[in-house]
């Protein structure tokens, strides 16, 4: 399996900005293989940055997309739209559940538009501290999970990739903490569990499962150790090209 190093660029950059970005991240990065380098910029920079990227040594993201293929629905962009343009999706990250109140239903019906528009879907999932505390994350996890791949069939499940993202460990939280590996760890099994339950163990095993949360340069070796763990979701250090940059090259020598 390869490792997934994906950068989350949220609500920044102009198409201009993210082009330059683009065009330095291409200049550094060798073609790696076995590590697949990913970025999300904003939907209006996709068709732009799709006609600029190398895709052999990288490959373009959506942050967001709706479920139906067209419509009545103002101000939305669907997946069929974006199909050729970004290979992954990023759904169900904690901003879109908690500040736009997408409910697992919603997320559910992402990941199914996804996939029948020939688009992995990265699905997040992850806890509050406030779960946490109250010893609800295998609960939250498990239910995110379930509903999430609802829809997903056997044949589907290998292009979803799950992205465990604990919602206090992400940077634009307020006194956002590091998660421990051994927190992370604790998670990924059950992540694994529960997907064996649903789908086998055989078809379970092909699931990439990355982390996120805070991830820089100093700290991406060791949550790239963390057993289970396939590739890391980068916020706030993916805009940094340098911090990027070396992440990605930690992931290369952690898999040599
Ligand atoms: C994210 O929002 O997906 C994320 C991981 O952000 P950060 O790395 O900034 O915590």
């Amino acid at each position: 399996m390869k490792t997934y190093i994906v950068g989350n660029w949220k609500l920044n950059f102009t198409v201009g900005e993210a082009s330059i970005y683009l065009h330095k991240l291409l200049k550094a990065l060798p073609n790696y293989r076995d590590i697949e380098v990913v970025v999300a910029p904003s939907a209006i920079a996709l068709q732009p940055l799709s006609l600029q990227v190398d895709r052999h040594k990288m490959k373009l993201a959506a942050q967001n997309a709706f479920y139906r293929d067209y419509g009545a629905f103002t101000g939305e962009t669907s997946f069929s739209q974006l199909r050729g343009l970004a290979d992954y999706v990023i759904v169900g990250h904690s901003e879109r559940r908690y500040i736009l109140k997408e409910d697992d239903k919603m997320i559910q019906k992402k990941v199914a538009a996804a996939l029948r528009n020939k688009i992995s879907p990265i699905l997040c999932i992850g806890e509050t501290e406030s779960e946490r505390a109250f010893g609800e994350t295998a609960d939250i996890i498990r239910d995110q999970l379930v509903g999430g791949l609802a829809e997903v069939s056997d044949d589907d499940l290998d292009k979803v990739i799950i992205a465990y993202e604990p919602v206090w460990a992400i940077s634009s939280t307020k006194a956002a903490k590091m998660a421990s590996p051994d927190e992370i760890a604790e998670v990924v099994r059950l992540i694994q569990k529960t997907l064996k339950e649903i789908y086998g163990v055989k078809t379970a095993e092909k699931v990439p499962i990355l982390f996120g949360g805070s991830v820089n340069s100093s700290n991406a070796g060791a949550y790239l150790t963390v057993p289970g763990i396939n590739g890391l979701l980068v916020g706030g250090a993916s805009l940094i090209l340098n911090e990027f940059v070396d992440i990605i090259e930690i992931a290369k020598r952690v898999r040599s």
